[in-house]
């Protein structure tokens, strides 16, 4: 079984490690360099991203983390974990930092103008067996992707992140994939659905 850390400073640990042991993967929590350097791939839990970001810095992993992406280590964030993934910010915090692995621009607390919270059921491109129940909290979503980042989801928000919130209503891109990076804006992990976490597992065994 492939070795998945939970990187463990902040938000739904214990859930993303239930999901990925019945994905078939063994998940640890990661809080040191020293377990960071023993996993085949990393999922970035949700919660708050630049206090993420904080506690990154915090506990010496921020350059590690850094470093391994770049490397090609697989991941795989949830919302504030999207965040973090990605190469710029709108709306992010100036002390706010980036791990990279993600060639995208996401706007952050982007459906949180009108709601902090929704459900929707989306297709979800390389999962079958139907859609994907997707719970969005105070979520991002992709404003813009690079050429070689696939779009797995999108769904209905906003035209105008500031506008009415009955306003016209465009695709948003809420889940993508580039190489053995992959984000989704919601939460796949506690609604019981193990499917995105199978697609992970995937590309840490094909890594
Ligand atoms: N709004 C949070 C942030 O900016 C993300 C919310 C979440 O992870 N549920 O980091």
């Amino acid at each position: 079984r492939p070795v998945v850390g939970v990187l463990a400073l902040q938000g739904a640990v214990r859930e993303h490690v239930a999901m990925l042991e019945r994905a078939g993967a063994r998940a640890v929590p990661v809080r040191r360099p020293a377990e960071l350097s023993e996993v085949d791939g990393l999922v970035l839990p949700g919660g708050e991203s630049t206090t993420m970001s904080r506690l990154l810095e915090n506990f010496g992993l921020l350059e590690p983390l850094r470093e391994r992406i770049a490397g090609g280590l697989p991941a795989f964030g949830s919302c504030a974990g999207m965040i973090l993934l990605a190469r710029q910010v709108l709306d992010g915090r100036p002390d706010q930092r980036q791990l990279g692995g993600l060639d995208v621009v996401v706007r952050r607390n982007a459906f949180g103008r009108q709601v902090d919270s929704f459900e929707a059921d989306l297709p979800f491109a390389g999962v079958s067996g139907g859609p994907v129940h997707a719970v969005f909290i105070r979520a991002p979503w992709v404003e813009k992707a690079a050429d070689g980042v696939a779009v797995l989801a999108t769904v209905a928000g906003p035209a105008d992140p500031d506008g009415e919130p009955d306003g016209p209503r465009v695709d948003r891109i809420v889940a993508v994939r580039q190489g053995a990076v992959l984000a989704t804006a919601f939460h796949p992990e506690i609604t019981g659905d193990e499917r995105c976490h199978r697609l992970f597992v995937e590309v840490v065994r094909e890594a």
